[in-house]
Parts: C-alpha cells; sequence; structure tokens
C-alpha cells in the first residue's frame, strides 16, 4: 500500500471498538510480583484490598489469569463521548525531519480533563457506584487525575474528594476550578481536616504539601467516612488494565491498513499509559508473533527504570499503602521539582517493571530541556500542544526518526501523546525565556534514598 492512502487519521467505528479491556499479566508466564500487606508482609488478601478499594476493582487488581475482561455498557457509553481516539500519522513531523520513517501518534487529550486518565477515572467511579458507595476520595499532584475522575464522579452521581497538593492548588488554580465545575471538593493538602495532615501541619507549618502526604490525607479520609473508597489513578494493574483501551485500539487502527509497528514509545511516570498502549503488542511479542521494539521514555530526574533497583516497596511515602514489588528510587526519593508532575513518581507499575525485566521492553531517560525542544518541534509542525509529559516520548520518537533517516530505513514508529499541554503554560513559559534547567540526580543521593528499601 502506498503512503498516501494512509490517512491523516485513521478512526474506528462503533463496531470495530475494543468491547472488552485486556489483561496482559494473563499472557505472561512469569507474573507480577503479589502485592504485600505491609504489616504481616503477605500477599494482600481480597478483603484487606476490599477496604481500601471497591470490591470490584480488588477483584481486577488481583486477577492475574483472566485475559478479556468486558467493559459495562455504561463506561462503554462514556467512552463515546471521547473515544475513539484518533491514530495520527505525523506527516508534517517526518518532512520536518526528512525522515523515511513513518510516525504515528495516539492522542489521548481530546478530553476536558487532558489526558487518558480518564480512561480509568470512568471505570473506578463506575465500579463505585454499582458497589453502592456515595464518595470516593484520591489525591492529585498535577491535577489531570483528580480533573478526570471529578468528571466521571460528576457523571455518575458520586461525591468527589480531591486533596491537592498544596503548592498545586495555588500554582494551578484554573485546575482547581475545573474540578469544582464538576462538583469535586478539593482540599489543599496538607489540611487540618486529617489527623496525618494535622500532624504534618504542626511539625512542618510551612510546606508545600507532597504527593505522598496527599494520599495519606485521602487514604484517611476514605478509610473514615462511611461508604466512601480510595483510588489512584496510576501504578495498579486494574489502572493498566483499563487503560489497555489505548493499545487495543491503536492495534485495530495499525491492523486495518496492514501496519506491523517496529516500534513502540510510551512517557512512564506509574507506568499506566505506557502498559495500556503496549499490552496488546507485549502478547503478540509473548506468543512470539512479532518483535517490534518497545520504548519507555522517563525523566533523567526521575530515572525508577533505568537507575532504580527491582524491590518491594511502599508505592507511598506516607506507607499506608501495600508493597508492590517495582522498580523503585525508594519511597523517601523525593523527585526535584520538575515541570513533568505526571512523571514524578518514586517507583513503576509492577506489570511494567516485571516487562522490563524480562526483557520485553527497554528504557531511556531524558532531560527537561531536550524535551521541552522536542514538545515545541511538534507543536509548531503537527499543530497539537503536547503536555511536558507526553513530550518525553515525542523526544525519543523523533530521535529513532532520524536514527532512520541515517540507516534509510522507513520503520513504523508509534508513540502514546498522552495529553494536552494546555495546563502547563508556566512551564512552556519557562522554557521560552531560557530559564529552565536540567537536574540529575548523583549515585550518592539515589543510594541514600535507596538505602531505606524495607
Ligand atoms: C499522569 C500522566 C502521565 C503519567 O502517568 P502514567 O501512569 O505513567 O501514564 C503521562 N502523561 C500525562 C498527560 C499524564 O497526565
Amino acid at each position: 500500500m502506498s503512503t498516501q492512502e494512509i490517512p491523516y487519521k485513521i478512526f474506528l467505528t462503533e463496531d470495530e471498538m475494543p468491547k472488552a479491556w485486556f489483561n496482559v499479566r494473563a499472557e505472561m508466564k512469569q507474573k507480577p510480583a503479589p502485592l504485600l500487606n505491609p504489616a504481616t508482609r503477605q500477599p494482600v488478601t481480597l478483603d484487606e484490598l476490599s477496604q481500601v478499594f471497591c470490591r470490584e476493582l480488588a477483584m481486577q487488581e488481583l486477577d492475574d489469569a483472566t485475559p478479556f475482561i468486558p467493559i459495562p455498557q455504561p463506561i462503554l457509553d462514556f467512552y463515546k463521548m471521547y473515544r475513539p481516539s484518533p491514530l495520527t500519522r505525523a506527516y508534517f513531523l517526518e518532512k520536518a525531519l526528512g525522515t523515511p520513517a513513518h510516525i504515528y501518534y495516539k492522542f489521548e487529550g481530546n478530553n476536558t480533563s487532558g489526558s487518558h486518565k480518564l480512561n480509568s477515572a470512568i471505570a473506578q467511579a463506575y465500579y463505585a457506584k454499582q458497589q453502592g458507595l456515595a464518595s470516593i476520595t484520591t489525591e492529585t499532584g498535577a491535577g489531570q487525575w483528580g480533573t478526570a475522575l471529578s468528571m466521571a464522579c460528576s457523571f455518575f452521581g458520586l461525591k468527589c474528594h480531591v486533596f491537592m497538593v498544596k503548592c498545586s492548588y495555588e500554582q494551578k488554580p484554573q485546575r482547581r476550578e475545573v474540578m469544582r465545575t464538576y462538583g469535586a471538593q478539593v482540599t489543599p493538602s496538607p489540611s487540618n481536616t486529617t489527623d496525618v495532615g494535622r500532624a504534618i501541619l504542626a511539625a512542618h507549618p510551612d510546606t508545600n504539601g507532597s504527593l505522598g502526604c496527599a494520599i495519606s490525607e485521602a487514604v484517611e479520609t476514605a478509610i473514615k467516612t462511611p461508604n466512601c473508597r480510595y483510588t489512584l489513578g496510576s501504578v495498579l494493574a486494574q489502572v493498566l488494565l483499563h487503560q489497555s483501551i489505548i493499545g487495543l485500539e491503536t492495534q485495530q487502527a495499525l491492523k486495518k491498513y496492514n501496519i506491523k509497528p517496529d516500534i513502540i514509545i510510551g512517557c512512564a511516570g506509574g507506568g499506566s499509559n505506557l502498559g495500556g498502549l503496549i499490552s496488546p503488542f507485549v502478547a503478540e511479542k509473548l506468543r512470539g508473533e512479532s518483535d517490534c521494539k518497545i520504548i519507555a521514555v522517563e525523566p533523567a530526574s526521575c530515572p525508577s527504570l533505568t537507575r532504580g533497583r527491582y524491590a518491594y516497596d511502599f508505592c507511598d511515602t506516607g506507607r499506608v499503602c501495600p508493597l508492590a514489588k517495582m522498580y523503585t528510587l525508594g519511597c523517601d526519593y523525593i523527585p526535584s521539582p520538575s515541570h513533568a508532575g505526571g512523571l514524578r513518581y518514586h517507583g513503576m507499575s509492577s506489570v511494567v517493571s516485571e516487562l522490563y525485566d524480562q526483557g520485553l521492553l527497554e528504557a531511556r531517560s531524558v532531560t527537561q530541556v531536550e524535551v521541552f525542544a522536542a514538545a515545541r518541534q511538534f507543536a509548531r509542525v503537527e499543530g497539537t500542544l503536547p503536555a511536558p509529559e507526553s513530550s518525553h516520548a515525542i523526544k525519543v520518537a523523533i530521535d529513532e526518526a532520524l536514527k532512520c533517516k541515517e540507516t534509510g530505513e522507513a520503520k513504523n514508529i508509534v508513540f502514546g501523546l498522552t495529553g494536552t499541554g494546555y495546563f502547563d503554560m508556566y512551564a512552556y513559559q519557562r522554557f521560552n525565556d531560557g530559564e529552565m534547567t536540567d537536574y540529575i540526580p548523583t549515585d550518592e543521593e539515589l543510594e541514600a534514598a535507596a538505602a531505606n528499601l524495607p
């Protein structure tokens, strides 16, 4: 097929849309290590997990055997509002780079929350509603997850309480107001509404807050509020499961035009968009049907895959959540402030970690200034203003396309463009003013944080 026959955007019809999520764990011979109860150090049970998460989600979390899990009709209906997301052939970028490579990107920013997080938020809100819960709590750092969950909760008439890291609450009033418009209660964290928040405020009255502290406040509130559960927007296997919609749509769209991906690239914070994008393609690799290269891209300031250890660690700084075996920098590691807030997580999904350990994907780290240069280049030719997180994938896609230019290979490169950059204009301002800097932690800093691994 000649290249021009491939449209700029490949869409799917309603009939072609996936009707079930794909659970890549079912295809893995060596499964990801189980979550452990922090008190007993034994694998967590369904009953234990169900005290924090709603039951259906706890079941999904523990299920590493069922390959396809049907998507309930109300979620399919909600997905119709903004899915399928287009798979775009980056003709303009290819031309600007002068590369023979064919570049495709799957854009998840076409909804008000502005990122892929809505794919899991709507599922988590749905199961909470089904269970008869009245409310759910969560934390948000940069604000994308809190926004997505607020939208999902308002759709199902659930109350949503978001603990937003205080500095974001003050620096990102637009995000805060989107959440409030959808009916969420937004509390800057640390707050005096929880024991843990009051203790932190007493010790550090001027603190700007942290994600770890906001998680602890959200969990405490969920446990103390009748008919309430906690939700998390990344890292967990259930979130990767919901995000598999990205990979399934991509696989289906590529098949329509008989395109076989040679390289698949995604940014990795907690690993949910990457895990979702690659799940069906990893299964093809595991079955020996494909040998495509998969690349996870992380910030050099928070390099859990490229410089972390594969060990059991706490998922949160407050050490209240279960222990997960993952590539981690240590739950005490506080990444330097970065403009890709969604990638500032000390660990990595257990599923992505295990796939990485088995050699099914590779990882690369990139620095902030080069990421924003790639973002600007992309925005100027492809039109879409990318989120800083997503731009990590753009950077490596451009690098790979330029390698093809040297070798003359027309490889098919697919990357995940997870969100829009509209809410990140302060970061773009720093970049445009030439004030952005790079931070790469020293080995000593990483060793100090790793020394406290449980
Ligand atoms: C949250 C977020 C990410 C990182 O989260 P993952 O769980 O690693 O996918 C990436 N991009 C955007 C736009 C985000 O909001």
